[in-house]
């Protein structure tokens, strides 16, 4: 008897093959990439191009059809801080400022005391991970595909709470030694060379190497860091070739209170203690001089802008006003949430929020592009994770996160072209899918595999307990 195998398929095997819908592409004139299918293999982007073309060479083992939907890179929320929550436990309804730990306006001596205090806060991991979990879920469902924290209590409880739901982040302990005392001074508070040998030995705890949650370690503000300290952080980070960051600049009220008490620019500070690399992020970083927009041009930083969340807390004028100087000066500038009272905007809102406020306080309505906000979600972010270059676009080789965008709602009538779709039209409801390092983690708009109301219920419980005890 003469057995028949089945005949090779000579075609490669990939692990998804995303085709049929219209291709976000910022580095296209045209900025969209119609009639094109994407290879996605081992979390990378392997091909994109003619569906038939790509059809040729790989053979996927699942495909998903994105007919009707815009397809473009996962945004990127470049500063966060997934421990607010944790921070506002128990704080009472205000009238006027709202519920909430940040509220002061951006004046240092009020907001570095309750950063210092929410960023050491004693909380069992655990109860941690409860309660973040529901705060990432939600990101995903917006199209969030990589989160940057960027100083939170709890660290190895927010690293299992990114592992579980499958999200890209970069996390890591967020240090200061100076603060405000209960008389208004800023004074030492803790000892640099401990708060250094900690963070060093935290990242190596969770820092398994597989790519998915990446350690950083940043400094909670210019202000509230010693050169000690500064010049530690940048040693220790550049020993590991890690991302740093640091809130920095972050209103004309911070930068006068910074200068005052140390006489010299936060930016001669963050420069003598060699913070100023391509792997910083200056965070906030809008009350900038033209000398400090040329430093952070020759260093190579990125630099994180919070329309929401500067504009929420009143900080001023969205917080300096530098972002569309930034862009001139070749700056990379990345989108976050920070902490709004609302806890979560959408990067849907971000980039809305960008295009009205700087428009707004230039009297221009091209003070910033729709391409330029949607460049500030997602490709402008990649140094903020330590992978510059490797997210934010859809390319071969670029690490496949991906979301996909329903636009045949009602509000999506004016266009289905994906920049005005994604900048001005698309909200949160409308993201059908979220691929992350090739893993479909959201179908449908529901996280695959979660039951969403027990996570929430059980973050619920956590945060009882946390605000039953602050
Ligand atoms: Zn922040």
């Amino acid at each position: 008897m003469v057995s028949v195998a089945a005949p090779r398929d000579p075609r490669s095997g990939c692990d998804l093959l995303i085709g049929g819908g219209r291709l976000l592409d910022l580095d296209a004139a045209a900025g969209v990439l119609d009639g094109a299918s994407i290879a996605v293999l081992d979390g990378m982007i392997v091909a994109v191009g003619p569906r038939q073309d790509v059809e040729a060479v790989w053979a996927p083992a699942r495909r998903i059809d994105a007919t009707d939907q815009v397809i473009a890179p996962g945004f990127v929320d470049a500063h966060v801080h997934l421990g607010a929550f944790l921070g506002a436990g128990g704080q009472p309804y205000a009238a006027a400022t709202g519920p909430g730990p940040f509220s002061g306006a951006g004046r240092p001596e009020v907001v570095l005391p309750m950063v210092a205090r929410m960023c050491s806060m004693p909380v069992p991991d655990e109860l941690v991970t409860a309660v973040v979990r529901p705060v990432l879920m939600s990101m995903l469902r917006s199209g969030i595909t990589s989160v940057v924290d960027a100083g939170s209590p709890g660290v190895d409880g927010l690293v299992v709470a990114a592992h579980e739901l499958g999200i890209r982040a970069a996390i890591g302990p967020s240090l200061a030694d100076l603060w405000h005392d209960e008389h208004g001074v800023l004074v030492q508070q803790a000892d640099p060379e401990s708060l250094l040998a900690d963070a060093a030995r935290a990242i190596d705890h969770y820092d398994t190497g597989d790519g998915c949650v990446r350690p950083v370690v940043s400094g909670v503000e210019t202000m509230a860091c010693s050169d000690e300290l500064l010049t530690g952080i940048a040693a220790l980070t550049a020993a590991r070739n890690i991302p740093t960051h640091v809130h920095t600049h972050i209103s004309d009220n911070s930068v006068r209170a910074h200068d005052a008490a140390f006489g010299r620019t936060a930016t001669q500070r963050l420069t003598d203690a060699g913070m100023l690399t391509p792997r910083c992020t200056a965070m906030h970083a809008g009350s900038l001089t033209d000398a400090d927009i040329a430093a952070f041009t020759a260093a190579g930083v990125t630099v994180n802008h919070n329309p929401v969340g500067n504009a929420m807390l009143g900080f001023g004028i969205t917080a300096g006003g530098s972002v569309p100087r930034l862009l001139a000066a070749g700056v990379p500038v990345a989108l976050g949430s920070d902490y709004a009272p609302s806890a979560i905007s959408t990067p849907f809102e971000m980039i809305r929020a960008t295009l009205m406020l700087h428009r707004d306080i230039a009297a221009l309505d091209n003070a910033i592009t729709l391409e330029q906000a949607l460049a500030m979600a997602t490709g402008n972010a990649g140094a903020t994770l330590g992978l510059p270059g490797q997210i934010g676009r859809i390319a071969p080789g670029q690490l496949a996160d991906l979301i996909l965008v329903d636009i045949t709602g009602p509000h999506h009538l004016a266009t289905d072209h994906p920049i005005p779709a994604l900048a001005l039209h698309a909200r949160a409801s409308d993201v059908t899918t979220v691929i992350v390092g090739g893993y479909v983690i959201v179908e449908r708009g529901q996280l695959v595999g979660v039951d969403e109301p027990a996570l929430a219920a059980s973050a619920r419980q956590a945060y009882r307990k946390l605000a039953a005890h602050p």
